[in-house]
Order: structure tokens, then C-alpha cells, then sequence
């Protein structure tokens, strides 16, 4: 099969919009990440998004509206606090789950009771969803386990040849996948840490609950080991950790560092020069590539700040990681 690769211009969303029509599947950009989108009221649509991610069925995928009067056709029903932070935060990388309609289908929920729900704020996302004039469901456009894309190049090198479209809009702005908010629970619960900050969404639901980490048990789907690069990455520590390890040369491996230049490794990546945590989420995927792309034999990372955006990298970091490091001169101590 050859995938269309389309400018996001008047024509090239027309045709994109046309494919999610008659059930076929566009990867487009969004702020957070870009999604593998198909028309979310067609099961047959989007099992071929399952299949081809290599997705497993019991992890529910997001619904994206380009209006949000659009959640009166998805949710049972709009408690005021979900219309006061879809007032606040839509669009942005924010969603909400909230018990569903019948019409949407089961495989789009993995046959939860719940649908969740998000308006993109990305110009392109907007215009293709109402172009096609339906809701699209969209999981993040790679195979499953592996980092999210933040650019059509990356799509295009985990999907080419599978997606019917892509539609090439160059890098996503936030660079993280969006918060995940359950409002089917009483109190609100945190899914997942994403986009949209913490200490924002607290100040409007000051009862959100927290898990911590935000873990396995916290949501379908959020497995915990997941965004996994192909390279062993290992989360820097500063105590010794324990277990058994080994020791590995420092310019054998790549560093992803917060904010520090680090010497003396094989290569290195830094998310933010003036630690910016918004830019390191931006930057966080496109790093994570680079560094597994360079034939190292092992990624460390350095830890970042917990607040903020920092929450959402931390947590993706934790997914990524297959253990634990601790620098020893020009060597690391690895400890899996
Ligand atoms: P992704 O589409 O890869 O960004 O992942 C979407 C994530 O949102 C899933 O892995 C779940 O953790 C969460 N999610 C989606 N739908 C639901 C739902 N109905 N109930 C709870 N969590 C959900
Ligand atoms: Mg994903």
C-alpha cells in the first residue's frame, strides 16, 4: 500500500477528510502528538487502528472533536465540572472521560462503560475533523510501546506504507501526550500527566486524586513500561541503587539531559539549555529518537524537576526506562 504523504493545505485536508470518510486512516498532527486517526463511529475503522499500531484491545483510544457541543452525541450526560474545564481548557491537551453514548462503538472504549474526550487546538487537527464531519478516534501514530511522533518524519518512519494519509505539518508544539482526567469518579481522577499542568488543573478541581506514580492500575492502558526505545535507557540516580549491575564505558552511551552539558558521553541531547520544562516536553520524543537512532549501547537520563510539564516527562521516563544508573568517573554503574 503507498501512503499519501499531503500538505496540511485546503486540498490536502479535503482528501484526508474524504479518506476518514469512507473508513480509511490519516495520521495528522495535534499540539501534544500526532494521532492515527480514524472516523471514531466506525468499528471496523478503527480496528484497523489497533492493527496496525499493533495495539492491544484492552487500551482505549482517545476521541477528538472539533467542537465541544460534540461531546453531547459522545458522553451520557455533562456534569457541570466537565462543562466549566471544557470552557477553561478546550482546545488543548486536555481530556476528559465520562460515561458514554451507545453510538460510540465498544473497541473504540476497549468496552469500558467510559469514552474519553479532547478537542486538539492544533489549526490542522480542527479542520480535519470538521472537514470529515465526524468524530476521530486517534491513539498516537507509531507502533505500539514505542515513543510517540512529534513530527511527520517520525510517522513516517514507524508507519510508512501502512497509514493511508499523512499530513506533514512539521513538529508538535507541546510534545507530550495529553493529561488523561476521569470525571466518572467521584472525586476526579488523574489517568495520566500530560499537557496540561497539575497545579492548573488543581486549582479548578481541588479534590483530584492522585496515584503515585501515576501507575498501571490508574488507567487501561497506561502499562508500566511503555515509550520503549530500542536502546536500554537508565534513569540517573544519585545514591548507589542496589541490585546487580555492570559497568559500562561513557562513550558507549547517550545522555538525555535536562538541562546540564554533559561531557565525555558518546552523544548527547539536552531538552532545555535554560531548563524549560516546556521546551524539554517538546523536545523530550525527538530526543529520545535521536539518541536510540545513534547505535549506542545504552541511554542514560538525567532526572527532571517533578512540576509542571516536568510530571508528564518524569512519568514517561519512568515507562521508558528498563532501570537504573549512577555515574562512577568515566564509567556508569547500570543496574537493570
Ligand atoms: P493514547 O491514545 O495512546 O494517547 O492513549 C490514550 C489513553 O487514554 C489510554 O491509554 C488510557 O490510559 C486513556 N483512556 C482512553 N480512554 C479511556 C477510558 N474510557 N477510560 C479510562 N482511560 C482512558
Ligand atoms: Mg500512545
Amino acid at each position: 500500500m503507498r501512503t499519501l504523504v499531503l500538505n496540511p493545505d485546503a486540498s490536502g485536508i479535503g482528501q484526508a477528510a474524504e479518506c476518514i470518510c469512507q473508513d480509511g486512516l490519516v495520521a495528522f498532527p495535534t499540539e501534544t502528538v500526532y494521532g492515527l486517526g480514524a472516523n471514531a463511529l466506525s468499528a471496523s475503522a478503527v480496528a484497523r487502528v489497533f492493527e496496525i499500531k499493533g495495539r492491544p484491545r484492552f487500551d482505549p483510544t482517545i476521541v477528538h472533536v472539533a467542537h465541544p457541543e460534540t461531546v453531547n452525541t459522545l458522553w451520557k450526560s455533562i456534569p457541570p465540572l466537565a462543562e466549566k474545564l471544557l470552557d477553561l481548557f478546550w482546545p488543548g491537551p486536555l481530556t476528559l472521560v465520562l460515561p458514554k453514548h451507545k453510538t460510540v462503538p465498544d473497541i473504540v472504549t476497549a468496552g469500558l462503560p467510559t469514552v474519553a474526550v479532547r478537542m486538539p487546538s492544533h489549526p490542522v487537527a480542527l479542520r480535519l475533523i470538521e472537514a470529515s464531519g465526524r468524530p476521530i478516534a486517534a491513539p498516537s501514530a507509531n507502533k505500539f510501546g514505542r515513543s510517540s511522533p512529534t513530527h511527520h518524519d517520525h510517522v513516517l518512519s514507524d508507519l510508512d506504507g501502512q497509514v493511508d494519509v499523512i499530513l506533514a505539518a512539521g513538529p508538535s508544539a507541546v510534545g507530550i501526550e495529553s493529561t488523561v482526567l476521569s470525571l466518572a469518579e467521584d472525586p476526579p481522577r488523574l489517568l495520566r500527566p500530560g499537557g496540561t499542568a497539575l497545579e492548573v488543573l488543581r486549582e479548578i478541581v481541588p479534590d483530584l486524586r492522585v496515584d503515585s506514580p501515576v501507575g498501571p492500575s490508574s488507567s487501561p492502558g497506561t502499562l508500566p513500561r511503555h515509550y520503549l526505545p530500542r536502546t536500554p535507557l537508565f534513569l540517573l540516580e544519585e545514591e548507589t541503587p542496589s541490585g546487580r549491575g555492570a559497568y559500562i564505558d561513557r562513550r558507549r552511551c547517550g545522555m538525555l539531559a535536562f538541562a546540564r552539558q554533559w561531557q565525555a558521553f558518546g552523544r548527547v541531547e539536552v531538552l532545555s539549555e535554560t531548563g524549560d520544562l516546556r521546551q524539554a516536553a517538546a523536545r523530550f520524543f525527538a530526543s529520545l529518537r535521536v539518541l536510540d537512532a545513534a547505535e549506542l549501547s545504552a541511554i542514560v537520563a538525567e532526572p527532571v524537576p517533578e512540576e509542571g510539564l516536568g510530571l508528564a516527562i518524569a512519568d514517561r521516563l519512568r515507562r521508558a526506562s528498563s532501570g537504573r544508573a549512577r555515574l562512577a568517573g568515566d564509567r556508569i554503574w547500570m543496574i537493570r
